[in-house]
């Protein structure tokens, strides 16, 4: 009897292990996780004391964070249309929110998908049509909704009941558990909507914050001075273009006026609706009978802000958590690549602003953090420029899938794996989407690990340079200062030839110009 115990569990044994060596040691799994808008100040691991992220951050203490990683265009379709083609927008096409995409070009689902992968797409996408390279999808159409939202699923239309980041997480699990083929390596884009504007929090964290009081950034109250005309003329300001429905949630506005954010809580269910009235009412009405004016209304309004804003990252990072843990669980930690990234970063209140569109650093930058025991030693810090652009070649080179002549980034493995410090020395930027929302000029410029320069064009026809090191917060344009004429040289030098890499030109700039009004002419 113990002997044919002893037998079966044998049989058991063999039978699994090959499995479960298969799965440890194949090509990696890839979980890209991706958020909309969610900056890096607002990631603990990278120091700024405004939230905590425990699950995010265990994605960098047991791996890599890139200190320095930018977008090409910052942006959300823009950015999601050069994270999957790793090119530049003004060859991939989608260079604004407006021109059409084009899924019939190679991207990085579609390669993996070719080479033995099977690959999915759950969340926000915000490109029009079939995603196309995954084998499953389930994206949100255009921007989505927080609660209650439709999916796309597969390209057909359903409703789902409850919270969207929730439901994205859970979805994700569900392909994970019920649809991944374990005799292939997968690739899930993990993509949530969340924080994107208007920060609808969870019905659990809807008085998250409400016992703490938030300082605004040290230059919330920035006067643009000694900045272009461009910085002076956006309409991106927490006071000033925020609204007090749809940002602040006020359902009547202080002078008394509807503001239609009642209409926003006709998609709620009754206890959904309930939950958010018994929240917020008190502390609308506790705001109005304290008739705020001037700073102290500004700071309320920054205080609204950040608090949705931060409440909408605490399910994201609750997500995180959940899967992380499913990876432990399963034995797929440790060949599985995990990346947390965002689609660009976000202002919190630097320059006064919200939202994102400039080569200004805050939304130039966005978090990534990267995890993959096998390749990267946990607590690597990389301060090199790393791009949305380099996504694709990236997991196609962990993948040894053959990289398509036409992608422009680079693999970062090697850098983040230790075995070279080799790496680019500038990087290119582009932003088109003018006149729009916020009124955030046409410019494109480059960047080193110190310096800055960008060219404003269109209707006006500006250069701003900043020196990072002494003006971190790019307060001073040094364009045409004397004591940089070298840098400012060296900077024409670099952005010509980078220009020039790339295949950008101004003859670029005027056919998307003219290919962008001709839309809004139609529209
Ligand atoms: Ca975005």
């Amino acid at each position: 009897m113990i002997r044919y115990v002893l037998i079966l569990l044998g049989l058991v044994f063999f039978s699994c292990a090959p499995k479960e060596e298969e799965e440890q040691t194949g090509p990696p799994n890839i979980l890209f996780i991706m958020s909309d808008d969610h900056a890096y100040q607002a990631v603990s691991a990278y120091g700024h004391g405004l939230n905590e992220t425990p699950n995010i951050d265990r994605i960098a203490e047991e791996g890599a964070i890139f200190t320095r990683a930018t977008v090409t265009n910052s942006i959300c379709a823009p950015s999601r249309a050069v994270m999957l083609t790793g090119k530049h927008s003004f060859i991939n096409g989608k260079v604004d929110n407006v021109q059409p995409f084009n899924w019939d070009q190679a991207n990085f689902p579609k390669e993996l998908q070719a080479n033995g992968y099977q690959t999915a797409m759950v969340g926000k996408i915000h490109l029009d049509g079939l995603p196309q390279g995954f084998d499953y999808s389930m994206v949100l159409p255009g921007q989505g909704h927080y609660y209650n939202p439709d999916f796309l699923v597969d390209g057909e239309r359903q409703r789902f009941e409850g919270y969207v980041t929730d439901i994205i997480t859970e979805e994700s699990l569900k392909w994970l558990k019920e649809e991944r083929d374990p005799d292939k390596p997968f690739c899930l884009l993990y993509h949530q909507k969340a924080p994107h504007r208007n920060w609808q929090p969870a019905p659990e964290y809807l008085t998250l914050y409400d016992d703490k009081e938030f300082d605004p950034p040290s230059n919330f109250f920035d006067d643009y001075s000694d900045r272009g005309t461009a910085a002076k003329e956006q309409e991106m300001q927490v006071d000033g273009h925020a609204r007090w429905g749809h940002d602040f949630k006020m359902l009547v506005d202080p002078s008394g006026d509807s503001t239609g954010f009642v209409n926003e809580l006709k998609r709620f269910n009754d206890k959904q609706r309930q939950d958010w009235l018994a929240a917020y009412t008190p502390k609308n009405d506790a705001m109005k009978a304290e008739n705020l004016e001037g700073k102290e209304l500004a700071r309320w309004k920054f205080n609204r802000y950040i608090k949705d804003y931060l409440r909408t990252i605490r399910s994201v990072d609750d997500g995180v958590g959940e899967v992380l843990d499913y990876l432990d669980e399963n034995g797929l930690a440790e060949n599985t690549i995990v990346v947390y990234t965002s689609d660009q970063g976000f202002y919190l209140g630097e320059h006064g602003w919200f939202d994102k569109r400039f080569m200004y650093e805050e939304s130039f930058r966005t978090p990534l953090l990267i995890r993959y025991p096998k390749e990267i030693k946990a607590g690597t810090k990389i301060d090199k420029l790393v791009q949305n652009l380099d996504f694709a070649p990236t997991f196609l080179d962990y993948a040894g899938v053959e990289i398509p002549g036409e992608m422009q980034g680079e693999s970062f493995r090697e850098l983040v794996g230790g075995t070279t410090d080799e790496w680019r020395d500038a990087v290119y930027y582009t932003y088109y989407e003018y006149p729009s929302v916020h009124m955030v000029k046409r410019h494109y410029g480059v960047a080193t690990d110190r310096y800055k320069l960008m060219h404003f064009y269109y209707d006006i026809d500006e250069w701003e340079m900043y020196d990072l090191e002494n003006d971190p917060q790019e307060m001073h344009n040094i364009y045409d200062d004397p004591e940089y004429t070298d840098v400012q040289e060296m900077l024409h030098e670099k952005l010509d030839s980078l220009r020039q890499h790339y295949g950008d030109s101004d003859a670029n700039d005027e056919r998307f110009l003219e290919e962008y009004l001709e839309h809004r002419a139609n529209r």
